[in-house]
């Protein structure tokens, strides 16, 4: 049984006269990951921007769960349990793997608050980091300054961070940019587990990682999507290799 998580519903925007996206249609359900592919410039980061709340779209909608989330700014989204991740890394690398875990966990969903303590609150928020911090692959390193990690233990900070905030939806903007084939396998299993109860979007340039790990890939070309559909089916088709996958 699938179950639809975030619907984009005809998702159009534009910059002046140039139509980043036109109508696109993505659905995430939980349990499965989607992955979307396209040159540079098909516009993937802006349909990650509409998704999130960074950007509005000019026209289309988005849905959590059946509920219409267009109008709602990117706090409002995290607090519904909205998480993304950013084509740059966005961690502060003079503070730990804790600190930043902790930061990004005192900024999700704040309606428990109210009836809870400052030392309950506390408390929350460190076990809420601390999970976020095993999950991603990251304990026994909590103590560590960012900065001072490699590479690829960042791109692992990036999703506990993101985890810190309680998400159920994760998108996920190019998370293996930068790494090497070994830092690239250890976070494809890393997606594989955290897909599991989760929808995730990933926009991914490494096709081997794309088709170990997606369940589902839509292909953007110029704005538009060009087909969508299970990995083999994107694999043989004669249109995606025509645009974009037959260098
Ligand atoms: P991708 O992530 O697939 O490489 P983007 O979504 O970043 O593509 O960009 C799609 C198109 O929209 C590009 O032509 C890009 O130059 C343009 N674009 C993206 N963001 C902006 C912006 N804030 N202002 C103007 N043009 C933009
Ligand atoms: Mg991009």
């Amino acid at each position: 049984m699938s179950e639809a998580m975030l619907v984009a519903d005809r998702l159009t925007r534009h910059f002046g006269g140039l139509t980043a996206n036109l109508e696109v249609c993505i659905t995430l359900e939980r349990g499965k990951l989607h992955a979307l592919l396209g040159p540079n410039g098909a516009g993937k980061s802006t349909c990650i921007n509409m998704l999130s709340g960074d950007l509005p779209p000019s026209a289309g909608r988005i849905l959590l769960e059946g509920q219409d989330v267009t109008g709602l700014d990117s706090a409002a989204r995290s607090h519904r349990g909205i998480g993304r991740s950013y084509q740059r890394t966005n961690i502060f690398p003079q503070f730990t793997v804790l600190e930043n875990c902790r930061l990004a966990a005192q900024s999700r969903r704040p309606r428990p608050w109210r009836i809870f303590t400052d030392a309950m609150k506390t408390r929350d928020t460190v076990e809420r980091a601390q999970a976020a911090i095993v999950e991603a692959g990251l304990g026994g390193r909590e103590l560590r300054k960012a900065g001072l990690l490699s590479h690829g233990e960042q791109r692992q900070l990036e999703i506990a961070m993101v985890l810190a905030t309680d998400a159920r939806v994760l998108l996920l903007d190019e998370p293996l940019a930068g790494m090497g084939s070994e830092e690239s396998a250890q976070m494809v299993e890393l997606l594989r587990k955290l897909k599991q109860n989760r929808a995730i979007l990933l926009v991914e340039h490494d096709m081997d990682a794309v088709f170990a790990v997606a369940d589902t890939i839509t292909v953007m070309v110029e704005g538009s999507v060009l087909e969508s559909g299970p990995p083999e089916q994107i694999r043989n088709s004669e249109d995606v290799q025509a645009a974009y996958l037959g260098e």
